[in-house]
């Protein structure tokens, strides 16, 4: 039977990231995709010109209807904007059981505009972390969340065991927004090991939706079955060929290509 993977998470009306980007790895992936809305960005290579978000019913509404027909085996989460919106996705992950929980704690978009308001961190820290098989944070969002400064690989690790802490059963930090040149390194902590995933850097603008691609990999592979570790490195896999295959579409910071 077909899995399938559930996305609560904004809509990027360029189709490079959020709800656009996650269908079309889910597809991508093999995995019949839904989706539950919580924003609707007005949004090209250039930037975000506009976010509207919906009500938290509007969410659940989606949630409850999916959740009544259709039980997703994985779920992830992206841009869920406010703090309403976190605790309807938390009570829906909750209220069904779902369970292979992704949380992609998306914070702010490449160009500055916020796809968070920051009062509503401790929302996610309380009602959102403690359900979620794997949290997938850059840097600055990993750093957000745990209140640490984060300049060396002892920094990740710490910040790995605080999230854990918090509930997260897994913890993956991106390496993307380290100054490494020569590679990425993202760090997997599962409460026991620690394992790095490597990849060369490849040096472009064109990675807009990176983090939603590569949370929505990482879903899909947990929906077919995947262990996390095993989820983390096809997600990694497809995420750098994704960069590879530049798309040079728009005049600005271009997406990174799915079908790669
Ligand atoms: N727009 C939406 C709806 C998103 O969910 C995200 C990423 O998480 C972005 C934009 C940010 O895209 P990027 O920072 O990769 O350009």
């Amino acid at each position: 039977m077909v899995k399938k993977a559930l996305t609560i998470a904004g809509s990027d009306s360029g189709g490079g990231a959020g709800i656009q980007a996650d269908l079309k790895t889910f597809q991508e992936l093999g995995v019949f995709g839904m989706s539950a809305v919580t924003a609707v960005t007005a949004q090209n290579t250039l930037g975000v010109h506009g976010v509207f978000p919906l009500s938290a019913d509007a969410v659940s509404a989606q949630a409850a209807a999916i959740g009544e027909d259709l039980p997703p085996d994985a779920v992830k989460t992206g841009m869920l904007f406010n703090a309403e919106i976190i605790l309807a996705a938390a009570e829906s992950i909750e209220k069904f059981g779902w369970k292979n929980v992704v949380i992609d704690p998306v914070m702010i978009a490449k160009g500055g505009s916020a796809l968070l308001q920051s009062e509503a961190v401790k929302a996610m820290v309380d009602h959102l972390i403690p359900l979620s098989a794997v949290i997938t944070p850059n840097i600055p969002e990993a750093e957000a969340i745990t209140g640490i400064t984060i300049k060396n690989v002892e920094d990740k690790k710490e910040a790995c065991r605080i999230i854990h802490n918090l509930g997260a059963a897994s913890c993956l930090i991106k390496g993307g927004h380290e100054e490494n040149a020569e590679e990425s390194a993202d760090l997997l902590y599962d409460g026991k090991v620690f394992s790095i995933l490597k990849s060369k850097r490849i040096d472009t603008r064109h990675t807009h939706g990176t983090g939603c691609t590569f949370s929505a990999a990482l879903t899909a592979e947990l929906a077919k079955g995947s262990t996390i570790a095993e989820a983390a490195q096809t997600a990694k896999h497809f995420i750098q060929a994704a960069i590879e295959e530049t798309l040079e579409i728009g005049e600005g910071h271009g997406p990174t290509n799915h079908w790669a």
